[in-house]
């Protein structure tokens, strides 16, 4: 019940009209020119942009940009306001498992989940009963899933299998008979798990059978995971959303299930790592990112870090705003035997040749000896794995050009790679440093 007097509900309309008007017509420039001097006004009485000046073009454009570094090693530099100010207090793990405290303003919460819930609209339907697999103890991402299913009037239940003494797999199954979700929000990781599960003790077939859509979030998911997810539940799979904890959300699914930039929440840039241009209707590069509604922590031109391409024709939905595909993390890459690699080539194979419900890539710490390690679905045909082995081995020569020195199905992965988080990196999860991948 965050809404509780007439500025509240002010607020509320006001972000209502915006996401609705960027439905229809894709922001002017005078929208962005006056979204980004408040937002930069904002800015200024941080520690962190305090010597900015006033905004103009000029000065927003020789501003230079923010590393998410930055941001991690003093993130209170940025903050804005006193704690007692704001309406929620949350904190991020980070892969270095650094905190980052994450306060939230009633603006930030109220800007950001109608903005999402008006792009998920057109991919749920008011019909829908919704089930929320993510956490709800510090970290913010179960709660901005109640915001939206609240906003949208979706009857809706956290049941995240790890919260000791409350819930777990068998709570799950048993409130799962009764609410009949429609709709599934989890990360990757989890989902999989529930489907082993559930694959396990036979039950999947009966509690699949209400299911229409999963909407993943939280991790990475490629488009071969969530084809693997989707087969499995008979029910379409989409990655929900694109952003982070500290900028909001910068992309939200459309029905086709492409991610379209947020372009009235957010002023977007691209860099080639020298120069810095607006955000083209085509093109690729580094994401720049200015959120137009943040308070508690305003951004001015944060360097995301993450390697995107953007495309005006690659989805024929009627969405505003260019399509986003993230084409690779800083830090995420990996190199196996001089080969470069990345979970989307990885997962490709994985699990668009395979049955596998997980997989380990473990690797020497020189990286010159590596074996990847795949997850034997419950109940499947061991007789069909030889075959399944050669077709990732032939798939990793052929497309990556990568010998592994061994490929192996077995009974379950480490606990690792189930990530009951959300953020997780991939290196963190699927990929293990042994003393000898012997
Ligand atoms: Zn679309």
């Amino acid at each position: 019940m965050l809404i509780r007097d007439e500025a509240g509900l002010r607020l509320l309309r006001q972000a209502q009209e915006e996401a609705l008007r960027a439905r229809r017509h894709p922001p002017t420039e005078d929208f962005h020119t006056r979204k980004l001097s408040e937002v930069w006004a904002r800015a200024a009485k941080s520690q962190a942009f305090r010597d900015i000046g006033a905004f103009s073009w000029d000065s927003f454009e020789r501003l230079p940009l923010t590393p998410k570094d930055r941001l991690k090693q003093d993130p209170w530099s940025f903050a804005v306001g006193e704690l007692a100010e704001a309406a929620k207090y949350y904190e991020t793990t980070g892969t270095s498992g650094r905190v980052t405290p994450t306060p939230r303003h009633l603006e930030d919460i109220v800007w950001n989940t109608v903005s999402v819930a008006e792009a998920w609209r057109s991919v749920l339907s008011a019909e829908d009963r919704v089930a929320i697999l993510l956490p709800s103890d510090i970290v913010p991402v179960a709660d901005l899933i109640v915001g939206v299913c609240e906003y949208l009037g979706l009857p809706h239940t956290r049941m995240y299998p790890f919260a000791t003494g409350i819930s777990d797999w068998d709570r799950l199954s048993g409130l799962w008979s009764t609410l009949r979700p429609t709709t599934v929000f989890a990360a990757p990781g989890v989902l999989m798990q529930l489907t082993r599960l559930l694959a396990q003790r036979g039950t999947l077939p009966g509690l699949s059978a209400c299911v229409d859509r999963l909407m993943l979030l939280g991790e990475v998911s490629t488009p071969a995971l969530r084809t693997r997810l989707g087969t499995w539940w008979d029910a379409t799979a989409y990655d929900v959303s694109y952003g982070s904890t500290e900028t909001g959300t910068l992309a939200a699914t459309c029905p086709a299930g492409s991610l379209h930039l947020l372009t009235h929440a957010h002023y977007f840039e691209l860099t080639d790592g020298e120069r810095v241009t607006p955000l083209p209707a085509d093109g690729t590069g580094r994401l720049v990112v200015t959120p137009l509604n943040l308070h508690a922590r305003p951004l001015l031109r944060l360097d995301t870090g993450d390697e995107v391409e953007v495309s005006s024709d690659r989805c024929d939905c009627a969405t505003p705003g260019s399509t986003v595909v993230v084409r690779g993390r800083s830090g995420d890459g990996l190199r196996v035997r001089g080969v470069g690699l990345a979970i989307h080539d990885v997962e490709e194979i994985v699990y668009g040749l395979t049955t596998a419900t997980g997989y380990l890539v473990e690797i020497d710490e020189a990286g010159t000896r590596a074996r990847i390690l795949l997850e034997r679905a419950p109940g499947s045909d061991r007789a069909d794995e030889t075959a399944a082995v050669e077709a990732v081995r032939r798939a990793s020569r052929d497309r990556l050009g990568l010998a592994w020195d061994g490929i192996a199905f077995l009974n379950a992965l480490p606990s690792t790679t189930k990530s009951g988080g959300s953020q997780k990196s991939w290196k963190r999860t699927n990929v293990r440093v042994v003393e000898s991948a012997r």
